[in-house]
C-alpha cells in the first residue's frame, strides 16, 4: 500500500512537472526575452548598425536562435536572409554652406542651425545662386482641393518646408481645421512626404524646418547623425531623390525669413489657408560644396518559416527590425554604442519569442512568416525592399504584426492602439485585449504620425492589414501608477534614451507589460492561423484600394 502510494506520487509528481514544463513553453519569458536583448545590445554588436561587423553577429545571433526554435529558413533560394543593397553616403566637413540675399549672408553649421544629407549617388555636390522657394508646408492633396505649389516650377531650386501638415496648428474657424486628420498628423505631414514631393518637381534640394512640437522631437534628435544617410542603393533612376535633403532649425529659417523681409510666424498663418502658394524668396540665393564619402554593401533582412499545415501558403507576418544606430559621440557618461536596447532589440527579442511559443504550442493551419528587417532606422529600408520584392506573394499575407519599442515599466491595464479605423484587426486587438482584463487606448499623439513610420507601414503600401506595438505611442494606465507614470516612462525615455547610447538594457527594466502586449500578438496570430479569415481595411483608409486590388489576385478559398 505504502509502496503502491510513493508510486503513485511520483507518476503524480513527474506529471505535474510535465505540465508544468509545457504551459512554459507556451508562454513568453522575461528571461528568455532579457537574455536576447543583453546579447543584442552588448558592446560587441557595436550597436547593430547595418554594414557593421556588427551586422554579421546580429544575422549570425538571429539564425543561430532560429534554428534552435526549429523554424525553416525564410529567405531567398532556401536561405534565411535576404540581401538588401544599400549605400552609406557621409558629407564631408568642413561643409561651407550659406543663404545670400540683397543685404545679408547667413552661413549655416552642420549641426547646429542645419543637419543636411544626400541619398544621392554623387562624390562631389556644388550649387550656386540656387533660387530659394518656400512652400509652406508643401501639400498637393488633391482629394482636399489643396495645392501649395500652384504654378510654381522647383526644378534646380531649394524648396523649404514647415514641418507637419497645415491643420496641425489651426483653430476651429480656419478654412484647414480638421482637413488633415486635425492634431494627427498625415503622410502630408512627414518629411519623407516633403522629400518626395520636391524630387517629383525636380528641386535640388529640402529643407524642413524644424519646430519640437510639431515635427514630434526635439532639435537634438533631428542633428543625431547629421550628414549621414543611408539608403536603398538600386534607387529607380526614373524616381531619383533630391540632392541635398534635410532640416533647418527654427532659428535659422527665422533669420533667413528675416532676410528676405518676411516673418516666419506670420509665414506659418498663411500657409495654413487653402489660398496660400509657394513662392520665391526675392534676391535669396543658396550655395553649397561639400564632397561625399560613399560606401556601398549588401545589408540583409533575415526571415524564418513555421510552416502551417492545411493552408500553408497564406502567411502571417511578425517582425520587428534589427538594427539600431551603430556607434555615435560619446554621452556624459562615455557611452559610444547606441545599442537600440528597446528599439528594437526588445521586439526582436519579442518576435523570437512568439516563433517559440507558436512552434511550441499546437500546430497551425496557416504558416507564419518571422521577418526581422535591416535599416529601419534609416527610413523603413529593409522592409521596404522586401515589400518591392516579396518572398511571399502579397496577396497571400493575410497581416502583419510589428513590434517596435515595448514600454518596460510593468503591467498595464490598457495596450495602445496606433493608427485608429485603419483595419479590422483593431477590433481583434480590443477583443485579445478583453480576455486579459485590459482594455484599448488610443495613441496620445495621433499628430506625430506613429502610423507612418514603423516598418508595419512598407506592408501597409502594398495592401497587406497591420498591426503594430510601439511602446512610445502613448503613455499605458500602469498598474503600479496609472496613465501619469505610463507617460513618465515615455517622457523620460524619448527624451533621454531614444537613439542614444542611454537605449541599453538595465535590470530596472519590469517586461511585465511588454509580455502582456507580446501575448496579445501570440493570441491573434494563432487565432488568425487557423482561421480563413482575411483581415481587410476600414472604409477611409488609404491602404484599402491597394488591397481591393490584390484580393482579385488571390483565390479565396474561404471568402
Ligand atoms: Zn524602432
Amino acid at each position: 500500500m505504502l509502496r503502491f502510494f510513493t508510486l503513485t506520487l511520483s507518476v503524480l509528481c513527474s506529471l505535474s512537472s510535465l505540465v508544468a514544463h509545457a504551459e512554459q513553453a507556451t508562454e513568453i519569458s522575461a528571461q528568455r526575452l532579457t537574455n536576447i536583448v543583453k546579447v543584442l545590445a552588448s558592446d560587441t554588436f557595436e550597436g547593430r548598425a547595418p554594414g557593421t561587423p556588427g551586422e554579421d553577429k546580429t544575422i549570425a545571433y538571429l539564425i543561430e536562435q532560429m534554428q534552435g526554435i526549429g523554424l525553416k529558413p525564410g529567405g531567398v533560394d532556401g536561405n534565411w536572409t535576404q540581401d538588401v543593397p544599400m549605400m552609406r553616403t557621409v558629407v564631408k566637413s568642413p561643409l561651407a554652406m550659406t543663404f545670400t540675399g540683397t543685404d545679408f549672408t547667413l552661413s549655416l553649421e552642420q549641426g547646429s542651425s542645419v543637419s543636411i544629407d544626400t541619398a544621392r549617388d554623387l562624390q562631389t555636390i556644388v550649387a550656386e545662386d540656387v533660387p530659394v522657394v518656400f512652400v509652406g508646408f508643401g501639400t498637393h492633396a488633391p482629394e482636399q482641393n489643396w495645392d501649395d505649389y500652384g504654378d510654381i516650377d522647383l526644378t534646380g531650386k531649394l524648396a523649404v518646408f514647415l514641418v507637419n501638415d497645415p491643420d496641425f496648428a489651426a483653430t476651429a474657424d480656419e478654412p484647414a481645421a480638421g482637413r488633415f486628420g486635425n492634431r494627427r498628423m498625415t503622410y502630408y505631414g512627414r518629411w519623407a512626404y516633403k522629400f518626395e514631393e520636391a524630387a517629383r518637381r525636380g528641386a535640388l534640394g529640402a529643407l524642413v524646418i524644424h519646430e519640437t512640437e510639431a515635427a514630434g522631437y526635439d532639435w537634438t534628435v533631428a542633428a543625431a547623425g547629421a550628414g549621414e544617410n543611408v539608403s536603398l542603393a538600386n534607387k529607380d533612376p526614373q524616381s531619383l531623390p533630391v540632392t541635398l535633403q534635410g532640416w533647418l532649425h527654427n532659428d535659422a529659417a527665422t533669420q533667413l525669413l528675416a532676410g528676405a523681409g518676411l516673418n516666419l510666424n506670420d509665414l506659418r498663418i498663411a500657409a495654413r489657408n487653402p489660398n496660400f502658394k509657394a513662392f520665391e524668396l526675392d534676391g535669396v540665393k543658396f550655395a553649397t560644396q561639400f564632397d561625399v564619402d560613399i560606401t556601398r554593401f549588401d545589408s540583409r533582412n533575415v526571415l524564418g518559416v513555421l510552416p502551417g499545415g492545411a493552408r500553408a501558403d497564406e502567411i502571417i507576418m511578425a517582425s520587428a527590425h534589427w538594427d539600431a544606430y551603430g556607434i555615435g559621440a560619446p554621452d556624459e557618461q562615455g557611452r559610444t554604442v547606441r545599442a537600440g536596447a528597446n528599439d528594437d532589440a526588445l521586439g526582436s527579442a519579442g518576435i523570437l519569442e512568439l516563433a517559440r511559443v507558436l512552434k511550441a504550442g499546437p500546430a497551425l493551419e496557416r504558416s507564419i512568416v518571422f521577418a526581422f528587417w535591416t535599416a529601419e532606422e534609416a527610413g523603413l529600408v529593409g522592409s521596404k525592399a522586401y515589400a518591392a520584392d516579396p518572398i511571399f506573394p502579397i496577396e497571400t499575407t493575410v497581416a502583419n504584426f510589428t513590434l517596435d519599442i515595448l514600454q518596460t515599466a510593468g503591467a498595464s491595464h490598457d495596450v495602445i492602439l496606433v493608427g485608429k479605423g485603419q483595419s479590422d484587426l483593431e477590433d481583434d486587438l480590443a477583443r485579445a485585449a478583453q480576455a486579459q482584463g485590459r482594455y484599448v487606448t488610443q495613441e496620445n499623439l495621433p499628430e506625430n504620425g506613429l502610423f507612418y513610420r514603423a516598418d508595419h507601414f512598407s506592408m501597409a503600401r502594398v495592401g497587406v492589414p497591420v498591426l503594430l506595438i510601439m511602446g512610445i505611442a502613448g503613455g499605458a494606465d500602469l498598474v503600479d501608477g496609472g496613465r501619469e507614470a505610463g507617460d513618465r516612462w515615455i517622457a523620460d525615455y524619448v527624451g533621454n534614451c531614444y537613439h542614444k547610447p542611454c537605449d541599453a538594457w538595465s535590470d530596472g527594466w519590469d517586461l511585465t507589460g511588454a509580455i502582456q502586449d507580446i501575448e496579445l500578438f501570440q493570441r491573434l496570430i494563432a487565432e488568425l492561423a487557423n482561421s480563413s479569415r482575411w483581415p481587410s481595411w476600414k472604409a477611409g483608409s488609404e491602404f484599402k484600394s491597394v488591397r481591393d486590388q490584390s484580393r482579385n489576385q488571390r483565390d479565396e478559398g474561404n471568402p
